[in-house]
């Protein structure tokens, strides 16, 4: 790096991630005045997805202030929609017009909901996509005196949504819907926890089903038969932010930017990507989208754009899982310890147990954040594959 001139570092989205490659980097170069470090997300403060259907439920979750937590490790904040990258000009054009020049950028623009593979589903069905469209839920939910409510994917978040609008609204018929039986790739003592939790709060499931059409008030279903429901919430596949594709950037058939071993694109060595954002391969395959695993490519992120910036090499990034731990409403869970390729161990909490560590999980990430402030190995605390590997200085 030129010393007299300044690197900007420009990380796209705090969510779990690009938060985890802001506070590492700017932890570790605060003292230094030749890089500067902005973010920029639409919202200033953090939202916990991991709690969203908690919001959808009318339930109070904390707020987290991203500039509070920024404040002292002189990272800037932008509040801003991105609308553009152009990567020959290296800049980032936001929706006030404004546009934000890089030399490094950080992509962990994150994922929501697939709604656009079902005719219908953007139309007429709620998401969890943002606590502004999971509180658009609760309201709905609110004001049905009874009614069914379909939940369109059983895969983990439409199980933590069934449970928990079955607990807080006993009124509300809940059908959770997939083409898959619920929590089908745990152990079995795993999933007939997750059966009799879901039996025990009256949740109907409905499996082997595929929904082919969303409508005001029903879903239509492949057999040709339909539900009628009172609210749809879509929980069914992901999708990703077309601007990586528009900018050029290589993306898999998803539209994540593929990455070489240190999370950089491997079209555009400048642009590294983090989070749901991001196609990750590991020995196992391409890494899905989780916060346990976003959370360590952020910080990763930053180890390699500092070992790059210092004329080294940066390292591989390695990661493993080691859990699933799934929310069955306030009182009960059960975690699936994994290997690290995510297939499941025999070992399973579940339970009062399993509802306390959820809730640690849940609630670990922006603690972690305010004490990397101070003492950016605390990232390291984030297990990788299973052990805890140490982060050393990338000076
Ligand atoms: C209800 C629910 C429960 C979940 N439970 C779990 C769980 O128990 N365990 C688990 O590991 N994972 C869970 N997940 C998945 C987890 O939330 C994601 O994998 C994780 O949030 C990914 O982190 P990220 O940083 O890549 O993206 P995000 O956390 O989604 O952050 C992306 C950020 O980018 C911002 N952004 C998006 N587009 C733009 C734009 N154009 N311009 C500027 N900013 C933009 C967003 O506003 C956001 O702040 C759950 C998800 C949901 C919805």
């Amino acid at each position: 790096m030129n010393t007299t001139t300044r690197h900007e570092v420009l990380v796209m989205g705090a969510g779990y991630a690009g938060l985890g490659t802001v506070i590492q980097l700017a932890a570790r170069t605060r003292k230094r005045g030749n890089l500067r470090v902005t973010l920029v997300n639409p919202y200033d403060t953090f939202t916990e997805r991991l709690r969203l259907h908690m919001t959808a439920t009318g339930q109070e979750t904390a707020k987290p202030n991203i500039p509070e937590l920024l404040d002292g490790t002189g990272a800037e904040f932008v509040r801003g929609w991105v609308t553009a990258v152009d990567t020959e000009a290296k800049t980032v054009r936001i929706d006030d017009d404004r546009l934000l020049r890089y030399d490094t950028l950080v992509y962990g623009l994150g994922s929501i909901a697939d709604t656009a593979s079902v005719p219908g589903v953007d139309d007429h069905a709620y998401t969890l996509n943002s606590p502004q469209d999971a509180a658009l839920l609760a309201d709905r939910l609110t004001r049905l005196d009874g009614g069914t409510v379909v939940i369109g994917g059983s895969g983990l978040t439409g199980i933590e949504a069934a449970a928990e609008i079955a607990e807080r609204h006993p009124e509300l018929q809940v059908v959770l819907l997939g083409r898959g039986e619920p929590g089908a790739s745990m152990h079995p003592k795993a999933k007939a926890h997750l059966d009799a939790a879901l039996a025990r709060l009256g949740v109907r499931v409905r499996s082997g089903v595929e929904v082919v059409k969303v409508l005001p008030d029903c879903v239509e279903l492949a057999d040709g038969s339909s539900i009628p429901a009172a609210a749809v919430l879509w929980t069914s596949g992901t999708r990703v932010s077309p601007l990586a594709a528009a900018a050029g950037l290589t993306v898999d058939e998803r539209g994540r930017v593929v990455t070489d071993s240190a999370l950089r694109s491997v079209s555009h060595p400048d642009v590294y990507a983090v989070g749901d954002a991001a196609a990750i391969r590991q020995g196992y395959g391409v890494m899905h989208g989780t916060c346990q695993g976003g959370m360590p490519t952020g910080v990763h992120a930053a180890l390699s754009i500092l070992r790059v910036l210092a004329g080294k090499e940066p390292k591989p990034f390695r990661f493993g899982y080691y859990h699933t731990p799934v929310s069955l409403g306030r009182n009960d869970a059960v975690v699936q310890f994994t290997r690290p390729d995510d297939s499941p161990r025999r070992i399973v909490l579940t339970g009062k147990r399993a509802a306390k560590y959820k809730e640690t999980v849940t609630a670990a990430p922006w603690p972690t954040f305010a004490r990397m402030k101070k003492m950016p190995a605390a990232g390291a605390l984030w297990p990788h594959g299973g052990r805890y590997t140490r982060i050393r200085s990338a000076k």
